[in-house]
């Protein structure tokens, strides 16, 4: 008999080009009571790289949830958005934009693409950015129930 005693860690994809909120999205996920992977690229050609297991993220794990920006370098995450929510083996993995956007045409067109959902970050505001990460650590790792991974 085999009893998985502590659970599988979940795997989270970052899309982030700025190394300064990644690192507070690690402090933050680390004061969670989830167990979590972290896992960063940081422009959305890295993003599909990883998503399709290509060049040296070949050995790439499926993300459980994909926290994605908007404004990236060499392709943006709107393209990325599209890329995920157009492909049946991806557009399960549920995807929160994160964004200090808070234009309406961004959010329209995230959601048009089938964002799971839309938050903004403020720029500026530590306190503010951690309060984000946390909630969406207590949400979607912790309360919903995520979809089976289906090729693992
Ligand atoms: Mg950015």
């Amino acid at each position: 008999m085999n009893v998985d005693v502590a659970p599988k860690p979940l795997d989270i994809l970052l899309v982030e080009d700025n190394p300064g909120d990644m690192r507070l999205t690690v402090e933050a996920l680390r004061e969670g009571k989830v167990l979590c992977k972290l896992h960063w690229v940081e422009d959305g050609v890295e993003a599909l790289d990883f998503l399709y297991r290509r060049g040296k993220h070949v050995d790439a794990a499926r993300p459980d949830l994909i926290l994605l920006d908007l404004n990236l370098p060499r392709m943006d995450g709107r393209e990325v958005l599209q890329h995920i929510k157009t492909d049946a083996q991806l557009r399960r993995i549920p995807v929160v934009i994160l964004t200090t956007s808070k234009a309406e045409e961004d959010i329209l067109r995230s959601y048009d693409l089938y964002a799971n959902c839309y938050v903004t970050k403020s720029p500026v505001n530590f306190d503010n950015f951690i309060e984000v990460i946390r909630s969406i650590d207590r949400f979607w790792l912790a309360l919903v129930t995520l979809p089976p991974k289906s090729d693992e």
